[in-house]
């Protein structure tokens, strides 16, 4: 199969859909790779990297286009729908259900799409969990920084040094971002709380862990307690398709103590705070009662490596079975690659993305 792989042209996105060592595994399956100039850079892959993997580097995006199957991290922006064409496989993730002019588009030239967002391999969303681990992880770097002086905080230190108090954290939602935001918040030494309302993961939570946390069950009064007490406070809340419930009202942010730092995670769902509203990495901070608010959508954009590897870790796989196998056979052997495909021959064939486009599934 003939595989294109395209610059990301969003503005801050810098991760890429395959790596060099990617294109090297497809190159020895048989498969030609043509790689858009720079494709990489910014994840810290240059052009001679792909080069020496076997691809074939190219200026104009149009031959990228042309490809069989096209490779891509985010949705197609309006100046790419001139490249799709017929029988065109993308494989991206696609937030179809709120962009009916991508969907329009996609139809038409009837492409057809497997949205990593809708894979599903045994209840779980394996190419949705590794941007998660990495923006767990990430929100607690970012939270050590912003408790800093020159960031405007309160002065301390996460973990603490002998004789002088810890910082305290609270995670509101266990699930892979509050899981790895604790395993990070542990590890440099912080009082962690997890707040979840299930009580099955707060227990699994505390047995794998590997350092001692204080778990929570979700309710008004226990994330009101610990988040006013808190000097770092995560939302991590996410209910599968709906938007994530206001679970820190506006009367507690204004008790917590000046210079606090809140991050919301689940910005990308409407967010766990009542104060939330979503920035970006080049402004990606703003105070309401003196409390520091990270609302980034994109947090894994800062770490473009990490975040790309962490990505093809998870999708290469899938990628291959698809080049090998061709769209039919692949979804025929593979359950999750069926979950993912969104449109096939001018059809919606995903029923939540159908409901929420009022088109016919
Ligand atoms: P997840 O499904 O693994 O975890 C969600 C957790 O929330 C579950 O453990 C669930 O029990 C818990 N929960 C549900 N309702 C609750 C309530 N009322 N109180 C407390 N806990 C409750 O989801 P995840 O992968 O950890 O993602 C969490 C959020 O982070 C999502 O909104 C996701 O879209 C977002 N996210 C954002 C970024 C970013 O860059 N901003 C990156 C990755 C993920």
């Amino acid at each position: 199969m003939i595989i294109g792989l395209p610059r990301e042209q969003e503005i801050n996105e810098n991760r890429v859909g395959l790596t060099p060592d990617n294109v090297k595994e497809l190159i020895n399956d048989g498969h030609q790779v043509i790689v858009e100039h720079q494709a990489g850079l910014k994840s810290g892959f240059n052009d001679e990297a792909y080069q020496a993997a076997g691809a074939t580097l190219v200026e104009e995006v149009a031959k990228v286009w042309a490809a069989e199957m096209v490779v891509k991290v985010k949705k197609p922006l309006k100046e790419e729908y001139a490249y799709f064409h017929k029988g065109l496989i993308l494989f991206t993730y696609l937030h179809l259900a709120a962009d009916s002019d991508l969907a329009q588009a996609l139809l038409d030239n009837e492409v057809t799409c497997i949205a990593y967002e809708t894979m599903v391999d045994k209840g779980t969303l394996p190419l949705l969990k590794p941007m998660s681990e990495v923006a767990g992880r990430m929100a607690v770097q970012i939270g050590a920084h912003l408790l800093e002086k020159n960031h405007g905080g309160p002065c301390i230190l996460l973990g603490g040094v002998p004789g002088v108090k810890r910082a305290n954290v609270t995670i509101i939602g266990g699930g892979v971002v509050g899981f790895n935001s604790a395993k990070l918040a542990c590890g440099l030494g912080a009082n962690v709380t997890i707040i979840d309302l299930n009580p099955q993961r707060l227990a699994k939570i505390e047995h794998t862990l590997g350092c001692p946390v204080q778990t929570l069950i979700s309710n008004e009064a226990n994330i009101h307690e610990s988040v006013v007490n808190s000097d770092l406070v995560i939302g991590s809340v996410l209910v599968a398709g709906r938007r994530t419930p206001i679970l820190v009202k506006e009367d507690t942010i204004q008790q917590m103590k000046s210079g606090s730092v809140l991050i919301d995670v689940a910005v990308d769902q409407g967010g766990n705070f009542e104060t939330t509203h979503e920035t970006t990495h080049s402004e990606p901070t703003y105070v309401i009662h003196g409390v520091t608010h990270y609302a980034v959508s994109n947090i894994p954009g800062a770490v473009p490596q990490t975040a790309t590897i962490a990505l093809t870790n998870a999708s290469l796989f899938y990628t291959k079975e698809i080049a090998n196998k061709g769209i039919i056979q692949a979804a025929k052997d593979n359950h999750t690659i069926l979950t993912g495909i969104n449109t096939y021959q001018g059809h919606i064939t995903n029923l939540a993305v159908s409901e929420s486009q009022d088109r016919e599934f």
